[in-house]
């Protein structure tokens, strides 16, 4: 049976070393978080990002603008919120309405305050060999830090990433390949699907379909990073649904060697990782300030 890699145990010690970082700032790291609309998993999602901020002492300012906003309005909120001294991070929680232009509000959010790393400025550093971005997005950052902290040797390895989206599946491939492995990605046109997975000795799933990846479809031995988070139908459930991952778990812990679960492996991980791009943004905040000290003193 596979070894579950576990994103809440890993998570829970990345935001304790978070909340010491915090302690010892002299000023409060400070999120902003945009929630556009009444999608119920987006207030979920803002509503657990807000409490991990209060958990580790970093500040949360929330947003709630209603479906019909006009993107004006949008904008001139995300211009507000880059000009507050108290607000280090930006969040606009994605998916936005379909009146909305995405990219336009997102290049809205200065890179550097850009924790989700979604900013074309940020995202398309990924794809420089041997540059930095000033954020990597959170959830493909949570699952290089799973893997790095669960002690999976990634360099050199064939990595298989399910998906390409700008967000997740394309990210977390370039990260991939930045540590050194062999990367292919696969999507919707892929042929042969089943046999490039089970090339993949490290496989990330991050498609958005339950259960789609199968013990067929994985190396024995291969190690597998489940990004999916699906709501299936659960009548018994006391919410009338469950969460299920795009890999068939049960099936899949046979053969592989490790294996991150459905809730408590990426998701906790990503909520980790925007902490963490929070207090960055705070700690190099204070470290302008100093230069700019320094200067007033010459
Ligand atoms: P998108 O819908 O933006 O992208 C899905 C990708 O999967 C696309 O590249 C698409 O290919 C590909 N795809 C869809 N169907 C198939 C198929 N049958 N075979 C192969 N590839 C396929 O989704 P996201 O990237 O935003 O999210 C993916 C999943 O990750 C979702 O379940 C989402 O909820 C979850 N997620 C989890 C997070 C976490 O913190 N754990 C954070 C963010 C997302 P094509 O490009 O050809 O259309």
């Amino acid at each position: 049976m596979a070894r579950i890699l576990d994103g809440n145990a890993i998570a829970a010690q990345i935001r304790a070393e978070i909340k010491s970082e915090v302690a010892r700032l002299p000023i409060t790291p400070g999120l902003a978080t945009v929630l556009i609309g009444d999608n119920p998993a987006s207030a979920t999602y803002v509503r657990n990002k807000r409490k991990a901020c209060a958990e580790v002492g970093i500040a949360s300012f929330g947003y709630e603008l209603p479906a019909d906003v006009t993107e004006s309005e949008v904008l001139t909120l995300l211009e507000e919120l880059a000009q507050r001294d108290d607000v280090h991070g930006i969040l606009v929680q994605l998916p936005l309405p379909s009146h909305l232009d995405q990219s336009r509000i997102l290049q809205a959010i200065p890179p550097h305050k850009d924790v989700d790393g979604f900013h074309p400025a940020n995202l398309g550093v990924l794809g420089l060999k041997g540059k930095q971005p000033l954020f990597a997005p959170c959830t493909p950052q949570g699952c290089i830090e799973l893997l790095q902290r669960s002690g999976v040797t990634i360099a050199g390895k064939h990595a298989v990433v399910l998906g390409r989206s700008a967000i997740v599946g394309l990210p977390t491939a370039l990260m991939l390949l930045a540590r050194d492995a062999t990367v292919t990605i696969c999507h919707s046109k892929t042929a042969n699907l089943s046999a490039v997975v089970r090339q993949g000795e490290i496989v990330i799933a991050a498609i958005g379909k339950p259960c789609f990846v199968t013990a067929d479809m994985i190396q024995p031995g291969a190690v597998v990073v489940d990004v999916g988070i699906n709501r299936v139908d659960a009548p018994d459930q006391p919410r009338g649904y469950r969460l299920v991952g795009d890999v068939d778990f049960a099936g899949v812990s046979a053969v592989a060697s490790a294996i991150t679960p459905v809730p408590g492996g990426v998701g906790p991980m990503t909520i980790a990782m925007l902490l963490s791009n929070t207090l960055l943004a705070a700690q190099r905040t204070l470290a302008k300030q100093k230069l700019l000290e320094q200067d007033s003193n010459l």
